[in-house]
């Protein structure tokens, strides 16, 4: 039977529905929120990713300033035009588009943004913050990946979850989330070096691949009836790929997320929530 498909553009339509509403309080109250985002270089996905950012802001009534600086700019140089932004007062939120071009220090750009600026909640201050269980923004990311899996009604708790990935962005806080006390998962952190990894992925109830290799995961790493997320995108020829071998897995798994249409838009959903956050702690 096929699996259950979890649609993140249909729950980002409802959260950025949820966002629309927000905003309209906090202007019927003289507050105007804002989203800045800055991309350094010439990567036509990071190009493209940021274009649909301005395209949600826009759609629910946000402000976006769009900020870019050419692929030889330095340190130095994305230092200053983040500095800018974390100065500007009609900048609620802000994002690095990432990853930055060869021989720029992503980790140290995030670090730069004001934490009470950070819409994509990867602030190593915020990320301190999820760790410790307190309110502030979430990684985008798994954030968004939570959202899907509470819509769905998807029980974690006592759950084993598996995660394929291990980066800052994705697998590590999606860790913290789906461990966090109340929400209660076993969760396993795998990643390259972990043997076996086909067998240590059957053994989840909820899998998560964040890896960026379209079509590594195949049946043979999904326990019948998992819930499989597929956070991984890669551009290839044939359009946007995911992790997993959707065709095949689709018919083992209990349910799934598409590439395109999964993660994705829940991705950009969470940057509007955080930045509706910031917004109403800066107030
Ligand atoms: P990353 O920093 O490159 O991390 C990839 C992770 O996958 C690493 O932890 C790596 O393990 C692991 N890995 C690589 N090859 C593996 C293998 N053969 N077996 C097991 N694990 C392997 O990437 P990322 O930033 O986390 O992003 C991961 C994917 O998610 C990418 O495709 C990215 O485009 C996508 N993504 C999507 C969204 C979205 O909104 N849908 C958002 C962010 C990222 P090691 O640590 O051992 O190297």
């Amino acid at each position: 039977m096929s699996a259950q498909i979890l649609s993140g553009t249909a729950v980002a339509k409802v959260v950025k529905a949820q966002v629309a509403s927000d905003i309209e309080a906090l202007k019927a109250d003289g507050i105007q929120v804002g989203l800045a985002t800055l991309l350094v270089g010439d990567d036509p996905a990071s190009h493209i990713y940021v274009g649909y950012k301005h395209r949600d802001a826009e759609a629910v009534g946000m402000n976006s300033f769009d900020v870019q600086l050419p692929a030889d700019a330095t340190q130095a140089d994305v230092f200053a035009a983040i500095d800018e932004l974390n100065a500007r007062d009609d900048v609620t939120g802000m994002i690095v588009q990432l990853p930055l071009p060869d021989g720029l220090d992503g980790e140290a750009a995030v670090e730069r943004v004001l934490p009470t600026k950070d819409a994509d909640g990867l602030h190593p201050f915020n990320l301190g913050r999820v760790i410790l269980g307190r309110p502030g923004p979430l990684p985008a990311t798994p954030s968004g990946v939570m959202t899907i899996l509470d819509y769905y009604d998807i029980e974690i708790a006592g759950k084993t979850a598996v995660i394929v990935g291990r980066s800052f962005l994705v697998g590590k806080p999606m860790g913290l989330l789906l461990g966090a006390k109340g929400v209660d998962a076993t969760v396993i952190q795998a990643h390259s070096r972990t043997p076996d990894l086909a067998a240590v992925c059957a053994s989840a109830d909820i899998l998560i691949t964040a890896i960026g290799r379209p079509g590594m995961v195949d049946a043979s790493f999904v326990k019948p009836g998992a819930v499989v997320i597929d956070v991984g995108t890669t551009r290839t020829e044939d359009g946007l790929r995911g992790d997993v071998v959707f065709d095949e897995v689709v018919e083992v798994a209990g349910a799934i997320t598409p590439v395109p249409g999964g993660v994705g838009p829940m991705t950009r959903a969470s940057l509007l929530t955080n930045t509706i956050g910031l917004a109403k702690a800066q107030r």
